[in-house]
């Protein structure tokens, strides 16, 4: 993406954002970029999103951007330009907090700095772009016509708004608290898992102070919805090394509050990494998988049985137990469903044993339970298991196992239903089997009979199996009568 050159205090911006603020400028109103895509251009990172503050209300930046989407209740409007969507936010201002976690009304700010007085930390409360002299005038400029111009520059006395010392911080890797923390955190619980995030994802310390009021308001997070939590739990995840934030909110007591069952790991013993407990041996495995957000949960997860399996021969099932614990503990959190059921499986099947005298056909039977999407991400959990056990991450035969599948998913075996020859409407067909979930019953066991041995696979050799079979379920049923 064509970005205007940046400079000391003069942020790298793309030019279509470049386009956004000179429209708001040319219709007489203030704007400017803000938050954590001026905090990471300034860092030279590359921002997820571009967001913008002015003082034109919604209704005014819908009537300059003809092409905006839709407005929310936080008066924020989104607008469409050169293929990408940004959103931008009218300055709002601190309102009360009553429930510690959303303010009780949203309301309009009359400045720039208003609306960074109300951030969270001093690096996401810094704003670069130019003050109109309309600014809380409540005049302003007609509509820009044909909406967004296609070339447009900022005006040269865009500048850096940075009231708390953002950059400063910036510079000393420092998440700070914009204000007093313990009447921040009180306000919105969210920052104080925020900033253990961000200290993951930028790689940054947190502020004594800002710390030492997370670890006294820890308890606070309990009212927070397990919606903000995921969504802040995954951006955690999704960090270089998230054990920089789990230790953090281990210590600072939020993992007791958002996470008891992973809590209760610490200070368990585990003969793998000498003077290291189970809950280092989970964060460990963490960073040590691929980064993408199943694995990356499984791995966080995959142990989470363990504290009540102790006493279990140690241990014994806690795979089990585990994965319906992660399953329920993602379903709290409003997780996507698709990640809860994936994260529990991998988490189910994280034990398995191979060897090198597994068969072929043991090979396909294992595809086919894990599923074929599911072995890349099984195999890096195992990997990482390893590795958070202080072990080569090979270890256990993985590399082959790798390579064998990948055999078998190339030879185009049959790993599931669809492959078969013969399909529902055949036994319905040519065995009169009614219609129901007897169907269902005997292409499973004809699949499982194929996957052994794909030489069964041809149409009158099925049909064949499956008369057996109903002989068979019509005996133990006739016996269980
Ligand atoms: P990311 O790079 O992951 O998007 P971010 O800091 O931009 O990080 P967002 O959730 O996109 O996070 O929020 C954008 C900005 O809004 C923040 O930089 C901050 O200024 C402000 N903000 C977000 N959440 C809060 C909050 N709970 N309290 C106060 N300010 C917040
Ligand atoms: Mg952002």
């Amino acid at each position: 993406m064509a970005t205007e050159a940046g400079s000391p205090g003069r942020p790298a911006i793309p030019e279509a954002v470049a386009d956004l603020l000179a429209a708001l400028n040319a219709a007489g109103h203030s704007a400017y970029i803000v938050g954590g895509c001026l905090r990471d251009s300034l860092m030279g990172r590359a921002p997820a999103d571009w967001d913008l503050t002015t003082d034109a209300r919604p209704d005014r930046i819908q009537s300059i951007f003809p092409r905006s989407l839709y407005e929310n209740r936080f008066g924020t409007v989104v607008v469409r330009h050169r293929g990408t969507q940004y959103e931008i936010t009218t300055f709002r201002r601190d309102a009360t907090y009553s429930d510690h976690r959303h303010p009780d009304a949203i309301e309009f700010g009359q400045s720039i700095e208003e609306d960074l007085a109300r951030r969270d930390f001093t690096v996401n409360a810094m704003a670069w772009g130019a003050h109109s002299v309309n600014d809380a005038s409540g005049v302003s400029g007609g509509a820009v016509s044909g909406g967004v111009p296609g070339v447009a520059s900022v005006p040269n006395d865009a500048r850096l708004v940075d009231p708390h010392d953002g950059r400063g911080d910036l510079e000393r890797h420092l998440l700070r608290a914009v204000g007093d923390p313990d009447r921040r955190f009180n306000e919105d619980a969210l920052r104080m898992i925020r900033a253990v995030r961000l200290a993951a994802t930028l790689q940054f310390d947190v502020e004594s102070e800002t710390l030492a009021s997370i670890a006294r308001n820890a308890p606070l997070a309990a009212h927070l919805s397990g919606e903000r939590i995921c969504s802040e739990l995954l951006k955690l995840l999704a960090a270089e090394r998230p054990s920089i934030g789990l230790r953090l909110m281990a210590e600072t007591g939020l993992l007791a509050v958002i996470a008891p069952d992973l809590d209760r790991q610490r200070g368990i013993p585990q003969n793998k990494i000498a003077g290291e407990d189970l809950w280092d041996h989970t964060i460990r495995t963490v960073d040590a998988t691929p980064n993408r957000p199943v694995v990356r949960l499984a791995a966080l997860l995959h142990d989470v049985g363990k504290p009540d399996t102790i006493s279990d021969g140690p241990f014994h099932g806690h795979e089990a137990i585990g994965a319906a614990m992660a399953a329920k503990y993602l379903s709290e959190l409003h997780a996507p469903r698709e990640f809860q059921e994936s994260v529990a499986h991998l988490v189910r099947l994280h034990m398995f044993n191979y060897g090198a005298g597994w068969s072929d056909a043991a090979v396909r039977r294992f595809v086919r339970k894990v599923t074929p999407d599911g072995v890349e991400d099984l195999l890096a959990l195992r990997a990482a298991d390893n590795k958070g056990s202080g072990q080569p991450p090979e270890t256990g035969g993985l590399p082959e196992l790798a390579a064998r599948i990948r055999t078998e998913l190339a030879s185009g075996f049959v790993l599931g239903r669809g492959q078969l020859e013969v399909d529902g409407n055949d036994l319905m067909v040519d065995l009169g089997l009614p219609r129901g979930p007897i169907l269902g019953s005997i292409l499973d066991y004809l699949t499982e009979r194929v996957v052994s041995e794909p030489a069964l696979n041809v149409k009158p050799v099925l049909l064949d199996l499956a008369r057996e079979r109903i002989l068979e379920l019509q005996l133990v049923e006739n016996r269980d009568r």
